[in-house]
């Protein structure tokens, strides 16, 4: 297979894929206690539909999307809620939460259910099964899918892209799930086809998932789908979907839009595992994979975790530290957020978690800037961040966002190269923040 041009720009930090690859994925524990926030996408908080003292079974619907933009929420386990609480979330922000006491029987656990044919399903229904089992984009980006997956009126679908990057260092749930669920990964991609009607279908995946590759190739062939492989140079932020779609037609979404814009939807290959589960199985979003990696980690795993699962208990699970970890971040070690609680919730958007040491962690002390450009040849928006962190650092936002800030991604690209070890991409995360509050 030979890989394909890519975007501009980016960088190639680390892969360090190798502490999970040799694995497979294996199943967690399940809570004895399950933290269920009750916002886990973006958009609206869903709302509360059960109090202390209340019997829940598994899979039962416990939070009701609000409003358009919203996702329902449903209970990983069977049991009783003990508390309707407030945790902040890996990604930083406080939530309520519903804390359920694992007891009593499992509807799903251990009885496995035949898939139906979907084919013979109609398409509204396929979004309301999509809508009511709260799928949202598990590639980070946490958008209700049901909303993605309904074209609005007069707009075609162009190509269909299906994210399989990962191109974050240490992360390895994408990959497992292709390697271990070929089929019904594919069956999620003609199912959300039947919704939105692409022209073309094109799978997008770095050269350093080349079995993975390869597999859904042989699948795709054997299954006689009209599926492409995009088979894309490994350099991160390649998933950033702006990237990713640049890298696999050679179009530019304008600033601002939404790829629809250019007639491009695209996904997270993991999201479209959900959608077969959902619409196949009629199963809700109650669980997701999770890369648990990090040199602070005894054994680094991939795991499959009921969501509102504490860190914790996954700490255990991995056979707990090597070392005392300096740093633990949820994400990737680019995009991702720090967070000291370890009693935080695995959420619908948790990718990975990462425990890193003293030595896997930049901290040399900034300078000033030495004009190198290294970070305007890094930067994938095409932006010149060393104009845009003047503009923030003498507090003039208008200034900033006259110079593309919020075209900035927050990759995190040219403070990677920064040889002063400025910290352009936090200016800029704060930066973002206060104009969209403006
Ligand atoms: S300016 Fe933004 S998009 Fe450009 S490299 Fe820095 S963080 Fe990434
Ligand atoms: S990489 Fe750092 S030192 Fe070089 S121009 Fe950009 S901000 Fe300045």
């Amino acid at each position: 297979m030979k890989t394909m041009a890519t975007f501009k720009g980016g960088i190639h930090p680390p892969g360090k894929k190798d502490l999970t690859v040799s694995g497979s994925i294996e199943t967690a524990a399940l809570p004895n206690k399950a933290i269920i926030p009750l916002v886990q996408h973006i958009g609206a908080p869903a709302e509360c539909l059960v109090k202390p003292g209340d019997i829940i079974e598994e899979e039962q619907l416990i939070g009701q999307a609000q409003g358009f933009i919203s996702a329902n929420i449903h209970s990983p386990i069977p049991g009783k809620v003990i508390e309707i609480t407030q945790v902040y979330l890996g990604h930083g922000p406080l939530a309520d939460a519903v804390v359920i006491e694992l007891e009593g029987s499992f509807k799903r656990l251990g009885n496995a259910s035949e898939p139906k044919n979907w084919k013979e399903i109609p398409n509204d229904e396929i979004l309301n099964k999509i809508k009511s089992s709260g799928i949202v984009g598990l590639g980070g980006a946490t958008f209700p899918s049901h909303v993605k997956f309904s074209l609005p009126p007069g707009k075609v679908c162009e190509n269909f892209i299906i994210n399989a990057v990962e191109c974050e260092s240490y992360l390895n749930s994408d990959n497992f799930m292709m390697l271990e669920h070929p089929d019904e990964i594919l069956q999620g991609i003609e199912i959300i086809s039947t919704l939105i009607k692409p022209k073309k279908v094109i799978i997008g995946i770095e050269a350093n998932k080349l079995k993975a590759a390869k597999l859904l190739k042989k699948r795709i062939a054997e299954l006689n789908l009209d599926i492409q492989i995009a088979l894309l140079k490994v350099k991160y932020p390649q998933g950033a979907e702006k990237n990713l779609i640049k890298a696999i037609i050679g179009k530019e979404v304008p600033s601002g839009k939404l790829p629809l814009e250019i007639g491009v939807i695209n996904t997270n290959v993991s999201t479209c595992f959900a959608v077969y589960e959902a619409v196949a199985l009629d199963k809700p979003l109650v669980e997701r994979i999770v890369t648990m990696s990090g040199e602070a980690l005894r054994n680094p795993k991939v795991l499959k975790v009921r969501i509102g699962t504490p860190i914790s208990e996954l700490i255990e699970e991995c056979g707990g530290f090597k070392e005392k970890p300096f740093k633990v971040v949820s994400g990737g070690p680019m995009m991702g957020t720090s967070f000291f609680d370890l009693n935080t919730p695995v959420i619908k958007s948790t990718s990975g978690i990462l425990f890193l040491t003293e030595k896997e962690i930049n901290q040399d002390k900034m300078d000033s800037c030495v004009s190198c450009g290294k970070c305007i040849t890094a930067c994938p928006m095409g932006l010149n961040p060393t104009t845009i962190y003047k503009a923030l650092d003498f507090e003039l936002l208008p200034e900033a966002l006259n110079t593309g800030l919020m075209d900035c991604v927050e990759c995190g690209s040219c403070s990677y190269v920064c040889p002063s070890n400025i910290p352009l991409v936090s200016l800029f995360k704060v930066g973002r923040n206060e104009a969209r509050k403006k």
